[in-house]
């Protein structure tokens, strides 16, 4: 039994000499989702297109739950590209239909994983339309439907958003989320969206120039990058500022307490949970607060301190 169902070794991809992945080292584990952020053309969907099979490293090797990725069924890993890979005559059904019988999925196991991904997926009303007839949102989510159909256990996102509305997104990153929750998959997702690659991802990989730069839980990239969130205190009265200062000192599990134009800026590591007893710790001395606000660090400032840049084109 292997806890990576994906372990990447020293993988480079090289163009004419140029090296668009550069001895990348990378182990995805069963049951996560794994964001891959970085700028554009740090290498992204080469790393990933390699970790699927779609692509042939220079040097290095991946093995796909301890096989060698040459070996494997290639029906363990399902990938919904960003392009749109549809039959726009067929409707939704005979597409999921067809996807499934190219994939051997036998007939009653079909037609009942075709419907619960229409469902899953709010298509259900739109299962008899043709392709040519859907919004670009359900064409999006049809997409997903057809890399889904033979049940991969690996599902490969290459940003899954893109032109999707808010709502379509929040569809989205539901059925991300049970994918993991109910079945156990493991979900490689790539976005430009930082607070999708914050809110869906268990693990983050920020890499640039083909390398890793940082892998950690999005709450660790943060907490490295910017000591946690930060919480805003004005007093009512300033020149009770330095005791405020010495008591939140003393409190456990605050990052810094420091004085910045007048107020005070508390860092903490889940800073709404503390506000409860910061409030109480300055009320019991008689300390009275006029303003409070929380701001939280962003995966965009660990990004942009990490590859010196926002999105890159
Ligand atoms: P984006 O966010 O823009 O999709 P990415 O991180 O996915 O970017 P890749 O598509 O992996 O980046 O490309 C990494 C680098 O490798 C880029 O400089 C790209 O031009 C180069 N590259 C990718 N495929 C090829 C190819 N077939 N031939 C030559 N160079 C390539």
């Amino acid at each position: 039994m292997n806890d990576y169902i994906i372990d990447a070794q020293e993988i480079t991809k090289e163009y004419d000499g140029f090296k668009a992945v550069d001895g990348l080292n990378l182990q995805i584990k069963k049951g996560e989702v794994f964001g891959f952020l970085g700028p554009n053309g740090a290498g992204k969907t080469t790393s990933i297109s390699m970790m699927v099979g779609l692509l042939k490293p220079t040097s290095g090797q991946i093995l796909i739950d301890g096989v060698k990725i040459e070996k494997i069924d290639k029906g363990m890993i399902g990938i919904c590209p960003q392009e749109l890979v549809l039959w726009e005559h067929l409707t939704s059904l005979e597409s999921l239909k067809l996807m499934g019988d190219m994939y051997d999925v036998p007939g009653d196991v079909l037609k009942e994983r075709a419907h619960k991904l229409l469902e899953d997926l709010f298509l259900d009303e739109k299962a008899n339309t043709l392709v040519i007839n859907l919004s670009g949102g359900m064409k999006r989510r049809l997409n997903l439907a057809l890399a889904l159909i033979h049940s991969p256990e690996i599902v490969v996102l290459d940003e899954p958003s893109e032109g999707l509305d808010p709502q379509s997104r929040r569809v989205l990153w539901n059925f991300i989320n049970s994918l993991r929750d109910d079945e156990g998959k493991t979900v490689i997702l790539t976005t430009h969206l930082m607070d999708e690659a914050d809110k869906l991802s268990d693990r983050i990989a920020i890499i640039d120039h083909g390398k890793l730069l940082r892998l950690d839980t999005p709450e660790n990239l943060k907490k490295d990058i910017g000591e946690g969130d930060v919480v805003e205190i004005l007093l009512s009265n300033s020149e009770e500022n330095n005791d405020a200062l010495n008591i939140l000192k003393e409190m456990e599990e605050i990052e810094s307490v420091i004085e910045i134009n007048n107020k005070l800026d508390v860092r903490a590591l889940n800073a709404v949970s503390k506000l409860p007893s910061i409030m109480k710790n300055l009320e019991e001395e008689k300390i009275s607060i006029e303003d409070l606000s929380v701001r939280q660090n962003t995966l965009e400032d660990v990004f942009i301190e990490l590859t010196g840049t926002g999105l890159r084109e």
